[in-house]
């Protein structure tokens, strides 16, 4: 095995692949042992990443009205969740939202839809905004998130600019019928691979908190190293009132930060983005993870309010981080000099103060 978590860093700079029993070992170490992980796990994130901090934004661009029943998902089929719902966004409101996150900082935007997957028609709507943001802010990279992919449909979203493409596992194989009955991991597999085909970045990652093991979810992290995406997001399952999950509570902050651990140790040098739920289960233990991960959300996320954009980036400044710019690393907007709170990042908290349902 190894004698210590720098041991097993060592082993990862020098090329290493992790085991099941060094996973096993990181998920099962004690909370003594926690800085030391977060330590170890931070020269490989430092090693591929230097101080920087990438800034993703969401726009939601067609909220809840799903026919799908991922049981952790407020826009899923019967969801009682209090969350905005709308069909397809104007391509001048998405254009709007966009450069909102891009003015604070967002070097890509993430343009997300509801659904089992798009349309050819839908197909042609994203390619439409595509091209208006990419002449607006040709430095901005963009992902497309719509759901499965039809054969062809990713190569039409590459041929309008789309950078990349997310599609997450989510969670194991073996626990996929747990967590959705009207498609299956396999769906989720050939849409990932349909994308990284079309040349698309590949971005996969996973949710957790939802009753998995630490077997199940070392598979799904194994998985998502064998799929070699570009990026992992790690959410944290945010149990929404109306959905089945509502009520589970099953994560601590420190086990969050162990998951993030796991996954920089299986795929060192990929993207790692800490991302939905962050606030309410790694809670004051977020600064920390940035030693682990290297990407976020900035602001809120589809259905529900983050916290504020101007805090995530004095969280970036304050813990020694500067936000990666497309050209290159600047520092975040904020600085350390405590002038930030009143700084006013102009972005919108659709939600806050207002008596809409949070949503992006
Ligand atoms: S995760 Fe996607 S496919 Fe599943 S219910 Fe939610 S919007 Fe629909």
């Amino acid at each position: 095995m190894f004698n210590s978590f720098h041991d097993l860093a060592d082993q990862q700079l020098a090329g290493g692949t992790l085991t099941r029993g060094q996973a096993r070992t990181i998920l099962d170490s004690g909370d003594d042992e926690l800085l030391d992980l977060v330590a170890a796990a931070a020269r490989l994130r430092r090693a591929h990443f230097a101080d920087t901090v990438k800034v993703n934004y969401l726009v939601n661009l067609k909220s809840g009205l799903c026919p799908e029943d991922c049981t952790y998902c407020s826009q899923r089929l019967g969801s009682a969740a209090e969350i905005l719902k709308y069909t397809w966004l104007k391509p001048e409101e998405a254009a709007e939202q966009a450069a909102s996150g891009i003015r604070a900082g967002a070097s890509r935007v993430c343009l997300v839809a509801s659904g089992k997957g798009p349309t050819d028609r839908d197909v042609d709507r994203v390619a439409t905004m595509v091209a208006g943001l990419k002449q607006e802010h040709p430095q901005v990279e963009v992902c497309a998130c719509l759901g499965l992919l039809k054969d062809g449909q990713a190569d039409r979203l590459k041929a309008a600019g789309v950078d990349a493409y997310n599609h997450n596992l989510n969670t194991s194989e073996s626990n996929y019928a747990d967590i959705c009955t009207t498609h299956d991991y396999a769906d989720r597999v050939r849409t990932v691979g349909k994308a990284k085909d079309a040349g698309l970045s590949p971005c996969s990652g996973l949710i957790v908190g939802m009753g998995e093991t630490g077997e199940e979810l070392i598979d799904a992290v194994f998985a998502l190293r064998e799929l070699d995406a570009d990026s992992i997001p790690v959410n944290f399952l945010m149990p929404f009132e109306g959905t089945p999950l509502e009520g589970t509570w099953l994560l601590t902050p420190a086990h969050c930060l162990r998951i993030l651990a796991l996954v920089r140790f299986a795929c060192p040098d990929t993207e790692l983005r800490m991302a939905g739920g962050r606030e309410m289960h790694l809670r004051s233990l977020q600064p920390l993870a940035l030693h682990v991960a290297n990407s976020l959300f900035l602001g809120d996320y589809l259905t529900s309010e983050g916290q504020a954009a101007q805090a995530d980036l004095d969280m970036i400044a304050d813990a020694g981080f500067v936000v990666l710019a497309p050209a290159g690393p600047v520092p975040a907007a904020s600085g350390n000099d405590g002038g930030a709170a009143g700084a006013g990042i102009a972005i919108r908290r659709r939600g806050a103060g207002t008596e809409l349902a949070p949503n992006a």
